[in-house]
């Protein structure tokens, strides 16, 4: 898309400015060169204390006061090597003396070349006593040449900036810096137009800089501020426009056939189809049918129904003359949905059988761990264009599957496909053609954050679910607290004496293993719950209990509660017929409760399963943790999910009390924007864009986000290239870069 541009203009090194260690010590953080540090925001201001005299000074407090140099004294010190710098101060009534201890001559240098004897000087600092000498002095104090104008009494009393430094750095050395660097804030790159901050009221980024680092109020700050939040809203538009521009150049198929398998397909549907559904289909069908690639986020609650809205627009494709492809995260899930869809088509996915309807087409599935033999049939199918409609995981597109004509790929459950696959989807349409791309989610995006977030997707949202789901209450067990554990045990007892099925979720596999291959993505970092130790239970060996799903398994059979239960159990380590097995055996009602790790999180329909119980809860992300609950309570039997943990009360737990008592989705992704940013709600590079955001805040900036997507719509509109753009073209080029530095750009 953009060329290779190696930002318009370089920026400035840091080396040119400081000193090759302190440079160093930045760069530890990110500050890189002039244009990272002059965009580097203070965390906070502080007032400096009022100018006041020497006569007034008391030890133990902050001051600030102007004096003049009148006698430097440097001397060795005694224990160990360095020098004591001791410089005497007077503001022409009162002395004071400022103490340096400094271990490297060069230092001492510096400090010297500052303090002349006879300059003046606003000094800030705590006053401390000297014992020895019986008199007050500042140790390492805040110095700099003061100018005695109005301009100067202003400057020594403005607001200094506080940056969110590691202990490599003071505080002074990176005041220093940038203020200097403040002389050269012309030479920096300048991604937003001048005609767009005028007409926004905003100021030009060397002033904006200036009003950041140097304020002469508090004021200031917040105008400079401003102009730094807009620029990055304003880039990260910039690329969202970019890419819809791209897709407005290339061809795809239109997707615009109506029936026959479409309407076999509402006929003999088991159950009517909602409003929402109707409309949102009505919409993804004129999505699909454009000439250009379109790409959707479908996004409604877990349950809402999105797989067959998707399943229908796939057979628009299929009525097309095209083909389509339906990508799970997991093998269950492909395997899932290849099952749904097959018993939904019935004869109409049976072309070629003795038995299948006359418009039939074929439905392919292809996971990794297919035999060669049905493996080598799919891909024949696929290739020939014989399979309509081809099921799978992303192992469908690591593995240069060729589709005779894709239209339609559709993404379940987003988070776990990165863009990375999207492009290569993107790649597998017919002749120069990309086909169109649906992805789904179950952790709905409120609208301004979707703007910040996957503001190169087309949102459609679905509000209402089918009437015949029974619904889910949430309840948090503390383990510690032996009674209710014994109630949720109960519960789950109860539920299956009624007929009823029983999940738990373990976080890991076993004990020495880790979890499931890689971690999800959403997961929160490991979170060491508190000693049990603490309330008084006495008890290491709780703590060492079974945690895994062989252990559980084995902890459970041993439950008196639960004594004839059938258990069975699920993980991603376990061959795949196996695997598959067992979800027939609990589809079929032959087990009672399935210990698993998060390999049933998605999409895992058991319409008999009224039960969730989640141990170790605080290690699942928040949406992991609704999806989860999301698979019980799915047909007539309303559901009840149990979040076990070993927090006691406090920000962590009340997170999973918070969890408990959101109704739905959406009133859970804004806990989940709150508490944790939006890069979580969010694919891979979204994610990237996200976590690399500085001063944005999608919640907070909403007003901001919806003026930069307007004005960097506009500007991309107008020059696509971004020819007559080029710092933009280059700040673009440089967030993709942070963002996802391990992808080639095309
Ligand atoms: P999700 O949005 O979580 O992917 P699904 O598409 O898996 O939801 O749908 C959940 C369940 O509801 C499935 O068993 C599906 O067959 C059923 N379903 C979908 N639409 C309707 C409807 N309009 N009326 C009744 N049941 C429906
Ligand atoms: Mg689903």
């Amino acid at each position: 898309m953009a060329r290779r541009v190696e930002s318009a203009r370089g920026s400035m090194p840091l080396s040119e400015l400081l000193e090759r260690k302190e440079a160093r010590a930045m760069s530890s953080f990110g500050v890189k060169d002039l244009d990272t540090m002059l965009r580097f925001a203070p965390r906070r201001y502080t007032v400096p204390a009022p100018l006041r005299s020497l006569h007034d000074v008391q030890v133990g407090e902050e001051m600030s006061a102007i004096v003049s140099v009148v006698r430097v004294k440097e001397r060795s010190m005694r224990s160990r090597r360095g020098s004591i710098l001791e410089v005497v101060v007077s503001d022409e009534v009162e002395e004071i003396t400022l103490t340096f201890f400094l271990a490297k001559q060069h230092l001492v240098d510096w400090h010297r070349s500052r303090l002349v004897v006879g300059k003046h000087l606003v000094v800030r600092g705590t006053v401390g006593w000297n014992s020895y000498s019986g008199s007050p002095q500042i140790t390492h104090p805040d110095y700099e040449e003061y100018d005695d104008t109005p301009e100067g009494i202003a400057h020594a009393q403005r607001p200094l900036p506080v940056y969110p430094l590691k202990q490599n750095i003071a505080q002074r050395t990176m005041r220093a810096a940038t203020e200097q660097g403040i002389e050269f804030a012309g030479s920096l790159a300048q991604p937003v137009p001048g005609s767009v901050l005028s007409a926004r009221g905003l100021l030009t980024l060397p002033q904006a800089v200036t009003k950041v680092h140097v304020p002469a109020t508090v004021q200031d700050t917040r105008e400079g501020m401003a102009h730094l939040v807009f620029e990055e809203a304003f880039v990260l538009q910039a690329i969202f426009a970019q890419r819809r521009a791209v897709d407005a150049r290339t061809p795809a198929p239109a997707l615009r056939a109506t029936g026959p398998l479409q309407d076999l397909f509402d006929d003999r549907l088991p159950f009517e189809l909602t409003a929402g559904q109707l409309e949102i289909g009505d919409q993804l069908a004129e999505h699909v049918g454009r000439d250009h690639p379109t790409s959707v986020l479908l996004q409604g609650d877990v349950g809402s129904g999105k797989t067959v809205i998707a399943l229908r627009a796939m057979l628009r494709a299929v009525d097309s003359g095209h083909q389509a492809v339906l990508l799970a995260p997991t093998e269950v899930l492909a395997e899932q949905h290849h099952r749904t869809i097959t018993q939904l088509l019935g004869d109409l996915a049976r072309a070629g059988q003795l038995d299948g309807a006359a418009d039939a087409t074929r439905v392919r599935l292809l996971t990794g761990s297919q035999r060669t033999a049905e493996r080598r049939q799919t891909l024949l199918d696929v290739t020939s264009g014989l399979a309509g409609i081809v099921i799978g995981t992303h192992a469908l597109l690591t593995e240069g599957v060729e589709f005779a004509a894709l239209g339609l790929a559709v993404i379940d459950e987003q988070h776990r496909f990165g863009v990375d696959h999207r492009r290569r989807l993107r790649t597998k349409g017919p002749s120069g053609m990309s086909p169109h791309v649906v992805v789904m989610t179950a952790t709905p995006i409120p609208r301004t954050a979707a703007l910040a977030t996957v503001g190169d997707l087309d949102v459609l949202t679905l509000r209402e679910s089918p009437g015949m789901r029974a619904g889910v209450t949430t309840h948090v067990v503390p383990e510690q607290n032996s009674r209710w554990e014994t109630r949720m045990w109960g519960r789950a007892a109860e539920e299956i004496a009624a007929g009823r099925q029983v999940f738990v979720v373990c976080a890991r596999i076993d004990e020495t293993g880790a979890g499931e291959g890689s971690p999800p993505p959403e997961a929160p970092p490991e979170q060491l719950p508190p000693t049990p130790d603490a309330d008084g239970g006495g008890a290491a060996p709780r703590l060492e209990e079974a945690r895994g799903v062989l252990a559980t398994a084995e902890r459970l059979a041993g439950r008196p509660e639960l004594a004839g239960a059938r258990i069975g159990v699920l993980h991603g380590r376990m061959p795949s017929e196996d695997k598959q097995r067992v979800m027939e055996d609990m589809l079929a009602g032959r087990i009672d409760i399935l210990v698993a790790t998060t390999v049933i999180e998605v999409g895992v329909d058991i319409p008999n399963a009224s039960t969730m119980i989640v141990l170790d809860a605080e290690r699942f992300g928040v949406s992991q943790l609704h999806q989860l609950r999301g698979r019980v309570g799915r047909g007539e039997h309303a559901g009840i999910a149990f979040l076990s943990t070993r927090l006691t009360p406090g920000d962590a737990r009340s997170r999973l009390e918070q969890i408990a008592g959101a109704a739905d989705g959406f009133a859970l992704a804004e806990i989940d924007l709150e508490t944790r940013g939006a890069g979580d709600l969010v694919g891979e590079e979204q994610s990237g864009l996200q976590r690399t955001l500085k001063h944005l805040d999608v919640i907070r900036d909403a007003r901001i986000i919806e003026q930069a997507r307007e004005d960097a719509f506009a500007v991309v509109a107008a020059d696509p290239d971004l020819t007559a753009h080029p710092d933009l073209a280059g700040a673009i080029e440089n967030r993709l870069r942070d963002a996802d530095p391990d992808v080639e750009r095309s």
